[in-house]
C-alpha cells in the first residue's frame, strides 16, 4: 500500500525498492562490475530521486546534476512538459511501431527538425541511440556517394556499434572489437592538411567530426576547422557528417554548434537531449538529394530501418524538448551564462597546479587536472569525481580523457548552480594543497587491481 492509502502499482513498488537490493540486482544481472567500481574510491551513489537538476541519494542527501546523462538530460530531470507529452501519448489511441503506415509524431518531429536545422537538412531517420545515428549516417554516406573510405579524427567517439566505433579514435575502445571496417582513416584532430592528403585519393565517402570532441575531453577544434573541412569535403567530393550527439541542442551556445562557424554538414546526427532524457532516440538529418540518391527507389527505401524508428513516445518527448529549448532560447542562455562560466572556472583555478586546463564553451566545460608525479591520469580523475560528489556535485571524467573532469549540467541550471560547482571545485583543490597525495594514493591499489582504463563511463 502507498502512503495515500490506495494500492500501489506493481511498477511504482519496483521503483521504490530498496537501493542495496537494486545495486545486488544490477550486480547479479547486469553489470557487476559496475557495481564493483562504483565503491571504488567513493564516487558511486545510490541516486534515487531527481526532480530538475537535484538528485537525491538513498540517503536523503541532495545533489546539483553536472553531468545531465553525459548530455542526455537538457531540462533537468523529469521536466513537466516533456512529462505531459509523454503522458498525452500514452493516453491516446496511437499505433505504437506500426511500420506498415506513417506515424503523426514521427512526422511532425521530421518536420520540426527540417524547421531548426542549418539549411536544407529537410529529411530525418530516427533510431534509438547515438551510435544508431552515426551507424545509419555512415550507411547513408557510403550508398550515396559509391564511395567506401571513411575519415574520422584522433579521439573522436561515435558509439558503440561496430560502424560507429570504427570511426572512434580511442586505442582502449576498439583493441578488443578488431578487425572493425575497413577503410576508415584517423587524423589528428584540427589538422586541415591531414584530411586533405585523404580527400585527394577521391575515395572517401565521408568525414565524421565532432564540432567539439566530448568524451575526446571537451576539445575545441582551432578557429576556422570546421569550415575549412567543409571546403575540402567539397571540392574532393566527400560528405561531411557532423555528429552533435553530444554538442547539438543548445549545449555550446548555438542549436546547433555548426553554426558557429556557419558550417552546412551533409549529414546531422542528433541523438541524447533531443528527447529530454525521457525515452531512447536517435536521428540523423541529411538533404533530400543525398537521401534520394541512397535509398530512394522503390526496393531500396526501407534498406536502412529499425523496428523502434520514430517511436511515438520517442517523438512527443522530443517535440516537447524542442519547443521548451527554443521558447526560452535555452541554447543563447547557456552562452552567455557559458562564458561567464568559463571566466569564473579560469579564475578560480588559475596557477593551481593541479589543474592544467580549462576549456569549453556553452553548458559543455572540461577541467583537466594535471596529474601529480606517480599518480596516474585515471586516479586524478577519480580523486576528482569523489571530491565533488562529497561537495554535492554530481559529474565524471570524460570517457577518454580520464583526466578531464566535466562540467556539463542542464541548459535550465541557474547562476548559483555554476558558482556551486566553482565553490567545489576550489574546495576540493585546497584539499588537495593540503593533504597532497594521500586520498589518492588510498584507492591507487583498488584501482590499479581492477584496471583504470573506462572508469570514467563513456555515455
Ligand atoms: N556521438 C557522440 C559525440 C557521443 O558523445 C556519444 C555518446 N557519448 C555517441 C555518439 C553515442 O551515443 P549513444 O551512447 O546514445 O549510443
Amino acid at each position: 500500500m502507498s502512503d495515500s492509502g490506495k494500492p500501489s502499482s506493481a511498477i511504482r513498488e519496483l521503483i521504490a525498492r530498496p537501493a542495496r537490493r537494486v545495486r545486488e540486482l544490477h550486480a547479479r544481472h547486469i553489470n557487476p562490475t559496475f557495481v564493483e567500481a562504483m565503491g571504488i574510491f567513493g564516487c558511486g551513489r545510490d541516486y534515487v530521486r531527481a526532480e530538475g537538476v537535484q538528485l537525491w541519494d538513498a540517503e536523503g542527501r541532495e545533489y546539483i546534476d553536472f553531468l545531465s546523462g553525459f548530455g542526455a538530460v537538457p531540462l533537468g530531470q523529469n521536466h513537466p512538459d516533456v512529462k505531459a507529452a509523454v503522458a498525452e501519448v500514452l493516453g491516446s489511441s496511437i499505433l505504437h511501431f506500426p511500420l506498415v503506415t506513417p506515424g503523426p509524431l514521427a512526422a511532425s518531429l521530421a518536420e520540426r527538425l527540417a524547421q531548426l536545422a542549418p539549411h536544407d537538412l529537410t529529411m530525418a531517420y530516427f533510431g534509438s541511440s547515438g551510435s544508431e545515428a552515426v551507424e545509419g549516417a555512415l550507411k547513408l554516406a557510403r550508398a550515396a556517394s559509391r564511395r567506401e573510405r571513411f575519415v574520422f579524427a584522433e579521439r573522436a567517439y561515435h558509439g558503440t556499434t561496430l560502424g560507429a566505433l570504427s570511426v572512434t579514435g580511442d586505442a582502449h575502445h576498439r583493441a578488443p572489437f578488431e578487425p572493425l571496417l575497413p577503410g576508415t582513416t584517423s587524423v589528428p584532430w584540427g589538422d586541415t592538411g591531414a584530411i586533405e592528403r585523404e580527400l585527394r585519393r577521391r575515395d572517401v565517402a565521408a568525414v565524421v567530426l565532432e564540432p567539439i570532441q566530448g568524451e575526446g575531453g571537451i576539445r575545441l577544434p582551432p578557429s576556422g576547422y570546421l569550415a575549412d573541412v567543409s571546403r575540402l569535403c567539397r571540392r574532393f567530393g566527400t560528405l561531411l557528417v557532423l555528429d552533435e550527439v553530444q554538442t547539438g541542442l543548445g549545449r555550446t551556445g548555438r542549436l546547433f554548434a555548426c553554426e558557429d562557424e556557419a558550417v552546412e554538414p551533409d549529414v546531422l546526427c542528433l541523438a541524447k537531449g533531443l528527447s529530454g532524457g525521457i525515452a531512447p532516440i536517435g536521428a540523423y538529418l541529411t538533404r533530400p538529394d543525398l537521401w534520394k540518391r541512397a535509398y530512394g527507389v522503390l526496393g531500396r527505401h526501407e534498406l536502412h530501418c529499425s523496428t523502434f524508428s520514430g517511436a511515438p513516445l520517442s517523438c512527443a518527448a522530443a517535440l516537447a524538448t524542442l519547443e521548451v529549448i527554443v521558447t526560452n532560447g535555452l541554447a543563447q542562455r547557456a552562452g552567455e551564462l557559458g562564458r561567464r562560466f568559463g571566466d569564473r572556472l579560469r579564475a578560480a583555478t588559475k596557477g593551481h597546479r593541479l589543474v592544467r586546463d580549462v576549456r569549453g564553451r556553452g553548458f559543455l566545460w572540461g577541467i583537466e587536472l594535471a596529474a601529480p608525479a606517480g599518480i596516474g591520469r585515471e586516479l586524478v580523475g577519480q580523486w576528482a569525481v569523489a571530491g565533488m560528489v562529497e561537495r554535492g556535485i554530481v559529474t565524471q571524467v570524460c570517457g577518454q580523457a580520464p583526466d578531464v573532469l566535466r562540467a556539463q549540467p542542464p541548459l535550465v541550471a541557474e547562476p548559483h548552480h555554476l558558482e556551486a560547482f566553482v565553490t567545489a571545485l576550489t574546495g576540493m583543490l585546497e584539499e588537495h594543497a593540503r593533504t597532497p597525495l594521500g586520498a589518492l594514493a588510498a584507492g591507487a591499489g583498488r584501482l590499479l587491481r581492477h584496471g583504470l582504463a573506462g572508469l570514467g563511463g563513456t555515455q
